[in-house]
């Protein structure tokens, strides 16, 4: 097993690394870090969710910045503000050594103008939606013109959500000789598409199988009727009272409605969907990560990307739309090593969904029974 120093990495992100308690690099790491810190080239790299590629590209994009230059050298784009906020802090953990570099947040939701002072005291690193980013490029609050690396985080992610045209207005603003480092735990055919209209010749990182879903995760489904779920909902939480678990609905009044009910019958839940103000959604984040609230319940935009450790259970309270999905509600669980388990609530009518499942993931679901009153108070 290969060591970060072995990698290349500088002294300062090794202290980092150290103090951040990473012990060996994961795959992603040790296969992309080294063609990062030192090939003039652009990079696609796959790998699965919880497989650490933030700091596949955020070691290599940190030691490459010159400190010594106030200017904008690197943008990371990201498809929601939860994983923008949540990049930058692990940027700012990992350069906490480096002196004098600075990395700023640019997403929607919050003040322009501070978002603005902030760069205007000189951001080498900037981590962006694509949506405020491009709101802070009309009104001349960024400069990209220079940059030298332009990463796509989550790209499958961001071309899901309609960020397309988004994308394509920021990369033209950039320069032709930039390195674009592409990562995505998918590759459907619309990133293929990004990465051979803007990137020159990519070298291609894969980590395991295209298209599959975490390794530590074990899937499990429970038949009821339609009007059972909540009750099914209800049973399985009792079931497990150690739960620490993201429960995915599939509209924002469903897991508003969900959340409410769940509160009133005394669990410990919180809803999180884009109807909520950005500073709820933030303290909401920030209670799940304090062990605050031991149910999530969240729409797929808003839990997207999200990191949190040790999450136990994932529950499908509904199937999403495009069954796609699946693969990224399933990956907020049997992260970094741990396991996990994906529940799936399903109806008789939706059987074919998980067989269909079955052929993405590349692994069997385990039919399980609700468990009875009875069986939980033993
Ligand atoms: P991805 O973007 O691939 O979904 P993340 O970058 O969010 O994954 O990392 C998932 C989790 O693994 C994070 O909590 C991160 O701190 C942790 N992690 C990353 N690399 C390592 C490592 N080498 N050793 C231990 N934990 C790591
Ligand atoms: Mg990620």
């Amino acid at each position: 097993m290969s060591t970060f120093k072995a990698l290349g990495l500088n002294d300062a992100i090794l202290q980092a690394v150290t103090d951040m308690g990473f012990t060996a690099p994961s795959e992603v790491q040790e296969k992309a870090i080294p063609v990062l810190l030192r090939e003039e080239t652009d990079v696609v790299a796959l790998a699965q969710t919880g497989t650490g590629k933030t700091a596949a590209f955020g070691f290599p994009l940190i030691q490459r910045i010159d400190v010594n230059n106030r200017n904008t050298q690197g943008l990371i784009l990201s498809p929601t503000r939860e994983l923008c906020l949540q990049i930058t802090n692990e940027l700012k953990n990992y350069s906490k050594f480096v002196k004098g570099l600075n990395t700023v947040a640019v997403y929607g939701g919050a003040n322009i103008q501070e978002q603005a002072r902030q760069i205007g005291r000189g951001a080498q690193i900037i981590v962006a939606t694509p949506g405020r980013m491009q709101d802070m490029m009309r009104r001349n609050m960024v400069d990209i013109t220079g940059i030298d690396y332009c990463v796509l985080d989550e790209a499958d992610e961001m071309l899901n959500m309609g960020f397309y045209e988004d994308i394509t207005t920021i990369l033209a603003d950039t320069p032709k000789d930039k390195k674009t480092w592409l990562f995505s735990a998918t590759m459907p055919k619309e990133v293929a598409a990004i990465a051979k209209q803007f990137m020159k010749k990519p070298i291609e990182i894969t980590v395991g199988t295209k298209n599959m879903g975490a390794e530590n995760v074990s899937h499990e489904y429970y038949m009821v009727n339609a009007r059972d779920r909540y009750q099914a909902l209800k049973r399985l939480a009792d079931a497990n009272p150690e739960i620490f678990s993201v429960i995915f609905c599939r509209t924002k009044r469903d897991t508003q409605k969900v959340a409410e009910n769940l509160i009133e019958d005394g669990y410990n839940a919180s809803a999180l969907h884009g109807d909520l103000s950005q500073n709820q959604r933030d303290l909401v984040m920030k209670s799940f990560r304090n062990r605050q609230i031991q149910m999530l319940v969240a729409t797929d935009v808003a839990a997207r990307g999200i990191d949190v450790d040790d999450v136990t259970h994932v529950i499908n309270y509904q199937l999403p739309d495009e069954i796609e999905t699946y693969t990224h509600r399933s990956g907020r669980t049997g992260r970094a090593g741990k396991t996990g388990i994906s529940m799936v609530i399903v109806s008789k009518s939706e059987m074919r969904k998980i067989r269909t499942l079955e052929k993405i993931i590349n692994k069997k679901f385990t039919q399980k029974e609700i468990p009875t009153g009875m069986e939980i108070c033993e």
